[in-house]
C-alpha cells in the first residue's frame, strides 16, 4: 500500500516554511489511556467508549475549523496520544473518512501491544493507516512492572505477529533506557529480541523524570536518581547493536532501516509547519505557535459550542524559529548548513578535532559520538 512509503515525488521539499505554503504535518492528539504510567506526562486519562466517540466528534469539529482557515496539504498524519489504539472501530471509521486518503500519506498510528486485535490490524490496515508505532519500552518483566506497563514480553511477539499477517510492513518499535532497576543486561537483551522481532524502525529514548509524575517525586524523594554513566553506555549499546544490524541512526533517538524513516519526524526536525489536534495538542504555523489547553472536558465543550477549544498563543520571531532548526538539526544525521553556523567556526573547529562533528559538502554534522551531546552542543552555537 502506498502508505507504507511515501513515493519520493510526494514528499516536498522538508525546508522551513515561513510563507503560505501548504501544512503538511498533522498529529492527532487522542487522550485516553487503559491505565496511567508513572512516568508519564501527557494529557492523559481513562474514558469509556462512549466518551471516545463524543472526543472524535470535537475533533473532527476542531479539523473542520482549520482546515477552513489554514492551507493544508496533508503528507504526513500521526495519530498519537495517548493511546488512540483504544478507539473503538466505528470512531475509527469517521477519522478516516474525514482525512481520506490515508494511502497517499504516511499515516502513522500509536498502539499499545494489548490493545491490538485482529480484526482491529484488519480495519486499521483496510482504512489505510500504513505505519504502527508500538509502546513496547522493554522485554523485560521487571522493568515493564517498574514502569507501570501492563503487556508483557509475549503480548509484543503476538501484536508484531497479528499486525504482520493484517500486512503492516511498516513497524516502529519505542523502546526507553535508564530506567531505575534496569541493568546494562537487560537493556542489551531488549535490543536483541527487539532486532530479531525486525521492526523497520526503532526509537530508543532515555527516560526522562518529568514534573508532576510519580517518577519525578520519587527522585525528589531519593528513592531512585539518575546515572548518567549508565544511560551513556546504554545509549552506545543501542547504538552499537542496531547499526550492526543494519539501522541507520538519523536522529539521537531514532533509527531505521535505510528508505524506512519517519517522514512526520524529519518533518518536525527540519522546522516545518505542523497542525496539532486534541486537547493538549500544540501548532506552529509560520511565526504562530499554539497550545490547545490540556483538558479534554474543556475542548468537548467549546468545541461542541461551535468554538474553538481554548489555547495559549506565542508569536515567535524568525530567529528564534531558525534556532529550533539549528537544535533540531544538530540532533539529526542530516545535519545543517555550515553557513548557519559558521559565526562560531572555532567551536565547530574544536568539535571536528575531538571527532564529536564533521564537515562534508558544505553540512555540519554531528557524529554518533557528538549526537550524545548534541544538547549541551547545541548551546555553544546558539549562545
Ligand atoms: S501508555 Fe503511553 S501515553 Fe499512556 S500513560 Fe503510558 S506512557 Fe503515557
Amino acid at each position: 500500500m502506498l502508505s507504507d512509503r511515501l513515493p519520493s515525488s510526494r514528499r516536498g521539499p522538508l525546508g522551513l516554511r515561513l510563507g503560505p505554503e501548504p501544512i503538511r504535518h498533522l498529529y492527532l492528539h487522542t487522550p485516553f489511556c487503559a491505565t496511567v504510567c508513572p512516568y508519564c506526562a501527557f494529557h492523559v486519562h481513562t474514558g469509556s467508549a462512549r466518551e471516545m466517540r463524543v472526543f472524535v466528534t470535537a475533533l473532527l469539529r476542531e479539523w473542520e475549523k482549520l482546515r477552513k482557515s489554514l492551507p493544508v496539504e496533508v503528507e504526513t498524519l500521526y495519530l498519537g496520544g495517548g493511546t488512540p489504539s483504544l478507539l473503538p472501530l466505528d470512531a475509527f471509521r469517521q477519522l478516516a473518512d474525514a482525512f481520506r486518503p490515508w494511502e497517499s500519506v504516511e499515516a502513522t498510528l500509536e498502539a499499545n501491544p494489548r490493545t491490538v486485535t485482529r480484526e482491529k490490524a484488519a480495519a486499521w490496515r483496510d482504512l489505510g493507516i500504513g505505519r504502527v508505532s508500538l509502546g513496547v519500552q522493554s522485554l523485560d518483566p521487571a522493568v515493564l512492572r517498574t514502569l507501570g506497563r501492563r503487556h508483557g514480553p509475549q503480548d509484543v511477539e503476538r501484536t508484531v505477529a497479528i499486525l504482520r499477517e493484517a500486512g503492516f510492513g511498516n513497524i516502529n518499535v519505542d523502546l526507553l533506557f535508564g530506567v531505575p532497576g534496569q541493568s546494562p543486561a537487560s537493556w542489551e537483551e531488549t535490543l536483541t529480541r527487539v532486532i530479531a522481532i525486525g521492526p523497520e524502525h526503532v526509537s530508543a529514548y532515555e527516560l526522562t523524570y518529568e514534573e508532576d509524575t510519580p517518577f519525578f517525586e520519587a527522585r525528589a524523594a531519593g528513592v531512585w536518581r539518575e546515572d548518567e554513566e549508565l544511560s551513556i553506555a546504554m545509549y552506545r549499546t543501542a547504538w552499537n547493536l542496531l547499526e550492526s544490524s543494519g539501522y541507520r541512526q538519523y536522529e539521537v533517538s531514532n533509527y531505521a532501516r535505510p528508505g524506512w524513516a519517519s517522514l512526520h519526524n524529519q518533518g518536525y526536525w527540519m522546522g516545518n509547519d505542523y497542525l496539532g489536534l486534541g486537547p493538549g495538542a500544540c501548532s506552529t504555523v509560520g511565526l504562530r505557535r499554539w497550545q490547545n489547553r490540556r483538558n479534554t472536558t474543556d475542548y468537548i465543550a467549546a468545541l461542541s459550542a461551535g468554538q474553538d477549544p481554548p489555547r495559549e498563543e506565542e508569536a515567535l520571531s524568525k530567529e528564534v524559529r531558525q534556532r529550533e532548526r539549528l537544535l533540531l538539526g544538530l540532533r539529526t544525521s542530516r545535519g545543517v548548513p555550515y553557513s548557519w553556523i559558521e559565526g562560531e567556526a572555532e567551536h565547530a573547529r574544536a568539535l571536528i578535532g575531538q571527532g564529536l562533528a564533521e564537515l562534508s559538502d558544505g553540512t555540519f554534522r554531528l557524529t554518533p559520538e557528538g549526537r550524545l551531546l548534541a544538547d549541551g552542543i547545541a548551546g555553544l552555537f546558539v549562545g
